[in-house]
């Protein structure tokens, strides 16, 4: 069963790799995963942005070398990789902004991306779940921080809700070109910082940012089958976009709680049970344990150490599915420790009534032996 997703292993990378490993793999997947050569794949969405999380920290010396000292968890103070008031990992600025940093940027410049609509952040939390939970589905509430555009001013960042001038400085074009002929060059507007805008009196709710971060609480059904590091994809929940731009995503990544008796791959569940020599060689009735309660099951005379059995349709409900995997028990024959006086005596007569044939592998090794040293 995979664990919460580590990051080198997204990539598909140890610990040792290099920065350029690192690039290089993100590269390679993040094309293989790309949702646009997956049109409405959700799975292919959720593993492009697991792909750019892992690189958003793992490309980034300062929070990769956080992450190699704290883990997922983070840095105490910082809350953690995934979830809200961490590095917003996950979080980032629409499959446009990806593409321009893997194929290079292309002709559109700075200034035209900061006034172009952009998708808001997606915004990822983690949800720790029983194994239950995610065999047969739940509802949860999920609590987290969201940027969102302030009340007071609608996002203008102006006082009373006044929108934005055009900057003095630069007129607008957000930059400032000097010399003449030959030498020209050009530099971003300092007093708008490119943007071509600026507020002239800043609303006093958000300092003139326009957004206000909220925690918000949203309601999330856990569908039955559900599976140890699947995000499932929230439309519109993250927060808001830029220049009307649409609204980030919210992912909810699941970390499945391991069981004390079984594990799962997939739909089908595994059982190790633990059975006496005696039932073993005269064969019983066992009462196997499921998720929900148990089921007798019947296991013949001769019965082998690490014989499997499949009970069919006790195994997990597939994800948006109507079929159920099934349970596999694995037996395991337990031979008793201490014996008392009693019991060893009974165990003496046995073998005294034992003729050897009772025991296949070891006659046939036995005359194995024989061959061995008559040849
Ligand atoms: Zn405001
Ligand atoms: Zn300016």
């Amino acid at each position: 069963m995979a664990k919460k997703r580590d990051y080198y292993e997204v990539l598909g990378l140890d610990k040792s790799a290099t920065a350029e490993d690192i690039k290089k793999a993100y590269r390679r997947l993040a094309k293989e995963s790309h949702p646009d050569l997956h049109p409405n794949d959700k799975s292919a969405e959720a593993r492009f942005r697991e792909v750019n999380e892992a690189n958003e920290v793992l490309s980034d010396p300062q929070k990769r070398a956080a992450y190699d000292q704290f883990g997922m968890d983070g840095p105490p103070q910082m809350g953690g990789f995934g979830g809200f008031g961490g590095f917003e990992a996950g979080g980032f600025g629409g499959f446009d902004s990806i593409f321009d940093q893997l194929f290079g940027g292309g002709a559109r410049t700075a200034q035209q991306r900061r006034n172009a609509p952009m998708r808001g952040r997606d915004i990822q939390v983690n949800l720790r779940i029983t194994f239950e939970e995610a065999a047969f589905g739940a509802s949860k509430s999920i609590d987290f921080m969201r940027a969102e555009l302030c009340d007071t001013c609608h996002g203008t960042g102006g006082k009373d809700g006044s929108e934005p001038v055009t900057c003095a400085t630069c007129g607008g074009s957000g930059q400032i070109r000097s010399g003449s002929g030959f030498m020209v060059t050009v530099r971003t507007c300092t007093t708008c910082g490119g943007s071509g805008q600026t507020i002239k009196d800043p609303c006093t709710t958000c300092q003139g940012s326009g957004r206000v971060r909220r925690k918000r609480t949203a309601s999330f059904t856990i569908p039955p089958g559900a599976d140890d590091g699947q995000v499932f994809v929230m439309s519109g929940q993250g927060e808001p976009g830029q220049n009307r731009g649409p609204n980030g995503d919210l992912l909810i990544a699941l970390t499945v709680r391991p069981h004390k008796l079984f594990r799962r791959e997939g739909t089908t569940l595994y059982l190790e049970m633990p059975i006496s020599f005696t039932q073993a060689a005269l064969g019983a009735t066992l009462e196997v344990p499921t998720l929900k309660s148990t089921v007798s099951h019947r296991i013949p005379e001769g019965t082998q150490d690490g014989a499997l059995f499949r009970i069919r349709n006790e195994g997990i409900q597939q994800l948006h599915g109507s079929t159920r995997g099934d349970l596999v028990v694995r037996v395991r024959v337990e031979i008793p420790k201490k014996l008392s006086d009693k019991q060893k005596e009974l165990l003496r007569a046995f073998d005294q009534a034992s003729t050897g044939k009772e025991y296949e592998n070891r006659k046939g090794f036995l005359d194995k032996v024989k061959e061995l040293f008559n040849a």
